[in-house]
């Protein structure tokens, strides 16, 4: 595990390294009693979850606010805040045993962030949070209409959504319109990677949100911008 983490990840430190190997236990061991993810061979692990969620740390300043929307088993935010433990991350997800598996790696870890058990429209509402986060960060969590309407709100004028994509070439036509509504807009950067196409769509918040947006529980899936 250690060797394929050094090889895979540039610059890794003891501490990080050692973190990661915790991180996969507690991953493997929890994943026997629930859903948290279907690639459990350890170098797949290293490279399509830890690697993989490692796309935005270049953009992510020290001491960043952040918000993880639809983290699930803590991905990509424990793999960015294992790098760079000055970020001031929310892990946010509807499912509350996916937030005590969070609760649970942070203690072993010991990492500091935020878990949050709800909806990203609830959230998105919440005026203590609304219009507060340098970035978002979210990785299979809806198509790009669906999820610039979970994460745009949350943001500061200036802020970016970072959406972490495989090939995005139709998803950016469907999106249009909701780069519209929501003042913002977007640029792809491929990632580098050996398992398929994987690209990081960087979207800017232009101005505040309209209040309409995210509109209630279940309506931006249903019906996407
Ligand atoms: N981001 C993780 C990853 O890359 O492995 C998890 C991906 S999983 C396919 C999608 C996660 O998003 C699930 O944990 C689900 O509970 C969460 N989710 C989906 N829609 C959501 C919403 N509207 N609000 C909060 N969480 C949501």
């Amino acid at each position: 595990m250690r060797e394929l983490l050094n090889q895979t990840i540039p610059n890794l430190s003891k501490e990080a390294c050692d973190k990661f190997v915790a991180y996969y236990d507690l991953l493997i061991d929890w994943n026997t009693r629930m859903n948290l993810t279907a690639i459990t061979e350890p170098a797949d692990v290293v490279k399509k979850h830890f690697y993989d969620s490692l796309a935005a740390l270049p953009y992510l300043r020290d001491g960043a606010k952040v918000a993880d929307v639809g983290t699930g088993a803590g991905f990509p935010a424990i793999p960015l805040l294992i790098m760079n433990p000055t970020l001031k991350i929310t892990l946010v997800d509807s499912l509350q045993k996916r937030i005590t598996f969070l609760e649970e790696v942070l203690k072993t870890l010991g990492l500091s962030a935020e878990c949050v058990h709800a909806r990203a429209e609830d959230f998105g509402r919440d005026p203590d949070v609304r219009g507060r986060f340098d970035a978002t960060v979210s990785r299979a969590v809806a198509s790009l209409p669906v999820l610039l309407e979970l994460t745009v709100p949350l943001l500061t004028v200036g802020g970016k959504a970072y959406c972490y994509k495989g090939d995005v070439s139709e998803e950016l036509v469907t999106a249009r319109n909701a780069l519209h509504l929501l003042h913002a807009t977007c640029e792809t950067v491929p990632v580098e990677a050996d398992y398929g196409a994987r690209t990081l769509v960087i979207c800017t918040k232009n101005a505040p949100t309209p209040s309409i947006y995210p509109r209630k529980a279940g309506m931006p899936s249903k019906k996407p911008l």
